[in-house]
């Protein structure tokens, strides 16, 4: 019998049915009261989420428009930007800015590390006469499965004047990020992640810092250029046409968010992680990821000796219609990427465990079938308790 696919990606992620049906409406005019009202009301949703009372904007694009919108905003061309990387997005970030003009200096670290606070300190002390005027982070980086400490980078850059702008395209609301509190002047997100939403509308949140720099910007821009964003925002409008019936979801996405409560989403993505990683491990499997950089968003699985991370991923989709990520670039074939953020439940995940061991056992894997199940439960059991 073929059902609905479980989608384990991260992002796009489910999407509730509460949030579907939300979406199912008819359209309404977007410079009409009735849309200025979903408008307002979202907007103070997501920056409540971001920890923010700075200003927000929504655009109809996906996680890769803020980011442009980031850069086209904030960073004029000549400007010495340090790119700090840790895979795929921290890679996509430099090489946007890169193309709009900036001077970018890359500072790498390993695929399935963290960036190091020392390394970045060490790095921006040397800038005595600030020359550097941003620093470009990764939040969580989706394509190794690994979380940043921002608080603890954001911290070692000391009264460093470079802007902060991070990518929490996949972190927020994952990971814990406090805007505000911790000082990062831009915060980049989107909707197809742990907001339970389909893909399409992304969030720009920026403080006075940042607004300093976009009246000093000379990059072109047009579609991107937040001047016009917040003109029209005062009039609880968009300058363009919105994405309407993503708008209705978002407002659906947000309520649920709230009653389920922003420290038990975050609390309940940490326990995902820990319950996860514990039956890969079991099952003999290993992470990419270590423990203390692990992200509670998604885990990337080591392949087994012999049986490549997309035979497994296809063997998942074909028996029992789920829907895991492969590796991106160097990591193709070599690890699968199992998504746990936003709309997944504790019962999805030990499906999937049993999935993942009738597969493995049937590609020849050395396994006790019920090994990685069990001490899934036992996770369960415990954190009960
Ligand atoms: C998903 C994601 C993005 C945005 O990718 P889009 O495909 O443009 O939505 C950016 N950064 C990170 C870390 C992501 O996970």
């Amino acid at each position: 019998m073929k059902g609905e696919q479980y989608l384990l990606l991260p992002g796009p992620t489910p999407v509730p049915d509460r949030v579907a049906r939300a979406m199912n409406r008819a359209m309404i005019n977007h410079r009409g009261p009735e849309f200025q009202e979903i408008l307002v009301s979202v907007t103070e949703g997501v920056k409540r989420v971001y920890g923010t009372e700075s200003k927000l904007l929504i655009y109809p694009s996906s996680g890769t428009g803020a980011m442009e919108a980031a850069v086209v905003n904030f960073l004029s061309p000549g400007d010495n930007v340090l790119a700090v990387s840790i895979g795929v997005f921290g890679d996509r970030f430099a090489q946007i800015a890169e193309e709009f003009g900036a001077q970018v200096e890359k500072m790498d670290f390993p695929w399935g590390e963290a960036a190091d606070p020392e390394k970045i300190k060490e790095r921006l002390e040397q800038d005595k006469n600030h020359e550097i005027k941003a620093v470009l982070l990764t939040h969580n980086e989706t394509s190794t499965g690994v979380s940043n400490d921002v608080k603890a980078i954001k911290e070692a850059a000391g009264d460093h004047p470079a802007l902060f702008i991070v990518d929490a395209v996949s972190g927020l609301s994952v990971v814990e990020l406090k805007m505000d509190e911790w000082g990062i002047d831009v915060v980049v997100s989107g909707s197809q992640k742990a907001f339970m939403m389909p893909p399409g509308l992304s969030f720009l949140g920026f403080n006075d810092k940042a607004m300093t720099a976009y009246e000093n910007n000379s990059n072109c821009k047009f579609y991107w250029d937040i001047g016009a964003g917040l003109e029209y925002l005062e009039k609880g409008q968009n300058p363009f046409t919105p994405a309407i019936s993503l708008y209705y979801g978002l407002e659906e996405a947000l309520k649920m968010m709230f009653e389920e409560g922003l420290e038990e989403i975050l609390q309940r993505h940490n326990n995902y992680r820990r319950m996860v990683r514990a039956a890969i491990r079991e099952m003999g499997l290993k992470t990419l990821a270590a423990d203390g950089c692990a992200s509670p968003a998604l885990t990337s699985v080591i392949a087994p000796e012999g049986i490549g991370a997309n035979k497994i991923r296809k063997m998942m989709q074909e028996e029992f219609d789920i829907v895991l990520a492969g590796g991106q670039k160097t990591l193709d074939d070599v690890i699968f990427r199992l998504g746990h953020l936003g709309y997944v439940r504790q019962l999805d995940l030990i499906s999937v465990l049993a999935g993942l061991e009738t597969v493995l056992f049937k590609a020849g894997y050395h396994i006790e079938l019920g090994s990685g199940v069990k001490k899934a439960q036992e996770f369960l059991i415990d954190m009960h308790e």
